[in-house]
């Protein structure tokens, strides 16, 4: 079953589009968590960033990018959150790999927040912690 990306890349439903090649499209997110909030979206269906293939992955991030520095010349944002949300419980609502491109601007902005609860790392063992993710790695 299609998702909502994939109905608006095949133009199923209306988008502000800003950037559009073979692989890749970016639109104005429809929430605006900030003006000028982007999401960069590859054409082919990737649940997430996870299961993304690395040429795909550096053209979605390359897009990205340009979009944060035109967002820093012709929108005035003094800083930019490049994000994106793998599951639920990371807060990912569209299963279709997206990367948000937030521009900041310097007070006024409201909506959009990051903070990350800062745990006493003594609660956990890092050794062990590193070692454990390492050996994911191989
Ligand atoms: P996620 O929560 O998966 O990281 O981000 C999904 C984003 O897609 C949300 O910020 C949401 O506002 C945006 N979105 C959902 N439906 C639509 C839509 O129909 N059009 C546009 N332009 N954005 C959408």
């Amino acid at each position: 079953m299609k998702d909502i990306f994939c109905h608006i890349i095949d133009g199923e439903i209306p988008s502000n589009i800003i950037y559009e090649d073979d692989d890749v499209i970016a639109i104005l997110d429809i929430s605006q968590a900030t003006k000028g909030h982007t999401l960069v979206i590859p054409k082919a269906h990737y649940d997430n960033f996870l299961s993304c293939p690395m040429e795909i992955m550096h053209k979605v991030y390359d897009v990205a990018q340009r979009i944060g520095q035109a967002e820093m010349s012709v929108l005035g944002a003094k800083g930019v959150n490049i994000l994106t949300n793998v599951g639920e419980p990371a807060g990912q609502s569209v299963p279709h790999f997206h990367v948000h491109v937030i521009p900041r601007y310097l007070g006024g902005e409201g909506g959009f927040q990051i903070t990350m609860a800062s745990h006493d790392a003594n609660s956990f063992d890092l050794p062990r912690l590193a070692m454990q993710i390492k050996e994911g790695l191989e």
